[in-house]
């Protein structure tokens, strides 16, 4: 089997390795000495300012964002979502959920954003913008400068979804002024999912000491204190904090984030390439390094999905919805080689030869 998808990905053999091992207790300066190295490392690869923080949520990247939202705001601020398709949405049911007043800014299928779109949202009073910067379900990348030049001249906090963009693609938090930064472990980070985690500016850190949010697992007031000696308030997925650990030094010998940024882009060219004679559409208006979403013409994606899977043992990120026949999703992120990418573009070849790609 070959994984395409969007996450889970394939891991390397070293954070394989090591999730083999028996799980260790962890209320033990070793593990806390580890926690520690993995906000640096996450800091570091973030460019994010030295005074910021950052919490490991145990639970998946939708509980990140739930408690980043729920933490900061509450029912006396208005925020601005950012809304591209089924991640962006989600924002929206989160502020709903927590009754988070929010306007939001919807984009079709595809669509990237511009600054027209976003002038008619100035000076409306809001505390914060929240955005998925890689929007993965119809792969569209934000442009960031665009989106931090907007919350700097409005004094919004920037909220950033980047769980499937941080790696993947540049993003410079202190640059950008991002006040909080969100991924998670199964996307380019390429360890099994279960860790999600908060990068908080001192900003955001200081809003969130001062707020009374209703809910224990996810008060990050005790996740940062806990944080502060490298540890967390409740049990954590622990061996994954612990192949998280080794994935991150694996990019640092490997030559670091811009080495693991260019493989990844190239990784994505190649298949851009090699699909262009292909009755295939790449359907996005400002492409991640992490996806390419691709319309098909005539014949059902979700029917290339199964004959992909079933066939040539082959997985691709189906598209669910109004989506589902029409586009399909290929990712670029996990342990992947250019091997892997032609024995891909090669199957999508023979399936055209066989007259089911059409
Ligand atoms: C994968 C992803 C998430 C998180 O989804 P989970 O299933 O909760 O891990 C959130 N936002 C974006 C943009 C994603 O790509």
């Amino acid at each position: 089997m070959i994984n395409f998808t969007v996450g889970p990905v394939q891991s390397s053999e070293v954070v394989k390795t090591v999730g083999a091992l028996d799980v260790p207790y962890f209320r033990t300066p070793e593990f806390s000495e580890l926690m520690l190295d993995n906000e640096r490392r996450i800091k570091e690869l973030a460019k994010a300012d030295n005074s910021s923080r950052v919490v490991f949520i145990t639970g998946s990247g939708t509980a990140s964002m739930e408690a980043a939202v729920m933490n900061i705001f509450t029912k006396n601020d208005k925020v601005l979502v950012i809304n591209g398709g089924s991640f962006g949405q989600r924002f929206v049911d989160i502020c709903n959920i927590h009754e988070i007043p929010c306007d939001v800014l919807k984009l079709n299928v595809g669509q990237a954003l511009t600054s027209d779109m976003l002038d008619v949202y100035n000076n409306k009073g809001y505390a914060g913008l929240l955005v998925n910067i890689h929007e993965t379900s119809t792969g569209v990348h934000y442009d960031g400068k665009l989106l931090s030049d907007f919350c700097k001249k409005n004094n919004m906090l920037y909220i950033v979804d980047a769980i499937s963009s941080f790696i993947a693609d540049e993003l410079n938090v202190k640059e950008l002024g991002i006040d909080v930064m969100i991924t998670g472990s199964q996307k380019a980070l390429a360890c099994p999912p279960g860790i999600s985690l908060i990068l908080m500016s001192s900003k955001v850190v200081e809003i969130i000491q001062n707020n009374n949010v209703k809910s224990l697992y996810f008060d990050l007031k005790d996740a940062l204190k806990n944080a502060e000696r490298g540890q967390t308030p409740f049990t954590p997925a622990v061996g994954t904090l612990i192949q998280i650990n080794e994935r991150l030094k694996e990019i640092d010998s490997k030559g670091g984030l811009e080495k693991e940024q260019e493989y990844i882009a190239s990784l994505a060219k190649n298949f851009r390439e090699g699909i262009k004679d292909l009755p295939l559409d790449i359907c996005s208006e400002s492409l991640s390094n992490a996806v390419t979403p691709v319309a098909t013409r005539n014949c059902s994606a979700y029917d290339l999905f199964m004959i992909l899977k079933d066939e040539y043992g082959i997985w691709i990120c189906p598209n669910g919805g109004a989506l589902k026949d029409k586009v399909f999703r290929v990712g670029h992120i996990g342990n992947l080689s250019m091997e892997d990418n032609k024995c891909l573009i090669d199957a999508l070849h023979d399936l055209f030869d066989r007259g089911i790609l059409k």
